[in-house]
Order: structure tokens, then C-alpha cells, then sequence
């Protein structure tokens, strides 16, 4: 049995401004007010699970705790099987310090390309927790398939999206219309389960 949620607010636990709009538009629909844990000047857990849902889960337990309301969080990357998963968990530390997804996309470009057969193959991945006070937790994962290239189109959406051109798709997310990028994104998959499983 998953628990229903049945409140008035929800705190968003991210301090990235790209998720913040999509999680936002996709809760839109749904009487809940939303705030960021960055609105909220909540602190930013260190993230060190080595998987997608362990993440979601400890910023969401996190947020959860410190604001005493609901808190949803999304643990999502890019994974590159060729490159053993990468840039994974680790998504958002490829683009360093200044968080330049310019210099995190060379990388990706450079590590296939000094591989002898690059495969192009890649998925976009997304956890998302929704967490109470009381530290229950809902998780679900969605996925999104496709493949990378270069170089970089589009400037819609953040992050990869530049790069990654979903399976049946001839344009990169960055070239996509955003509304439809949420129709089919990783995200999207994640969050059509919490919202049948949650907001029912
Ligand atoms: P997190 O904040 O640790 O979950 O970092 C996730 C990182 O994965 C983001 O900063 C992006 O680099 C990447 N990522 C996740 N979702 C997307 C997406 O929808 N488009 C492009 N990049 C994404």
C-alpha cells in the first residue's frame, strides 16, 4: 500500500533552478503549493549514495526533516554504458565547480571517443522520493532510452540535454519544446508512477 498525500504544501529538495521548473510544471496540475528547499535556505545534504534512489531518498529524508512538511526529491543523471554508467550519480559533478555543462559534455565526448567502437547508446535516469516528517518514504525510478551526439543542439531544458537524442526522436532534448520533452523525459516516466501511486 503506498500512502496517499493528502497536504497542502510540498518542499521541493533541490537547489537546482532546471529541476525546480520541471517538477514544477508536472505538480502543476495538482492543488499543492510548492516551495524549494532553496527558497526555504534548507542546507544541501552531501549526496553519498552510490545509487539514484539512494540519493532521492536521503535529500528527500533530509528536506523532510528540517522543514517538517513533505519533500520530494529527484536523484537524476545521465547514464553512458559504455562508459561503465558514467557520468551516473556523478552527473552534476562532471560540469565542476562553476556547473558549465559545456565542459561535462566534452568530457563525455572525449571519454567515447577514445574508446576503440563508441557506442552511443545512453538513458537519462530519475529517483524520485516523496518523503514525510515521520521519515516514510515513496521512491520510484523512470527512464528515458536513446543516444548521444555531438555535437551540442539546442538550448531548451539543462544540463545533457544538448546532447541526447531520445529513441524516435531526429532532435536533441535541447531542441525540444519543453512540453513535450515532459510527456516523455525520465522525469516524467518517475513521476506519471508517484502521481498514480500518490496523488490518486
Ligand atoms: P543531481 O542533482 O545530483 O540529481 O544531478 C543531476 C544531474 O544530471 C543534473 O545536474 C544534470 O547534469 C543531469 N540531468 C538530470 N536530468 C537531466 C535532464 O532532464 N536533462 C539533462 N540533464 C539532466
Amino acid at each position: 500500500m503506498h500512502r496517499h498525500f493528502s497536504g497542502e504544501q510540498l518542499v521541493l529538495a533541490t537547489h537546482n533552478p532546471g529541476k525546480v521548473r520541471e517538477i514544477g510544471d508536472l505538480l502543476r496540475p495538482f492543488a499543492v503549493s510548492v516551495v524549494s528547499a532553496g527558497d526555504l535556505g534548507l542546507p544541501e545534504p552531501e549526496e553519498t549514495g552510490t545509487t539514484f534512489v539512494a540519493n532521492a531518498e536521503l535529500k528527500a529524508l533530509a528536506a523532510a526533516r528540517a522543514a517538517r512538511l513533505p519533500a520530494l526529491a529527484d536523484d537524476s543523471g545521465l547514464v553512458v554504458p559504455a562508459l561503465g554508467g558514467a557520468p551516473g550519480v556523478v552527473s552534476a559533478r562532471w560540469a565542476g565547480p562553476g556547473k558549465d555543462f559545456g565542459i561535462a559534455m566534452r568530457r563525455v565526448e572525449r571519454e567515447l571517443a577514445a574508446l576503440p567502437a563508441a557506442d552511443p547508446r545512453a538513458s537519462f535516469a530519475c529517483a524520485l522520493t516523496l518523503a514525510w516528517p515521520d521519515e516514510h518514504i515513496e521512491t520510484f525510478e523512470g527512464f528515458v532510452h536513446g543516444r548521444l551526439v555531438f555535437p551540442p543542439r539546442g538550448s531548451h531544458g539543462f544540463g545533457y540535454d544538448p546532447i541526447f537524442q531520445a529513441d524516435g526522436y531526429g532532435i536533441t532534448f535541447g531542441e525540444m519544446d519543453p512540453a513535450e520533452k515532459h510527456r516523455i523525459s525520465h522525469r516524467a516516466d518517475a513521476f506519471r508512477q508517484l502521481v498514480d501511486a500518490c496523488f490518486g
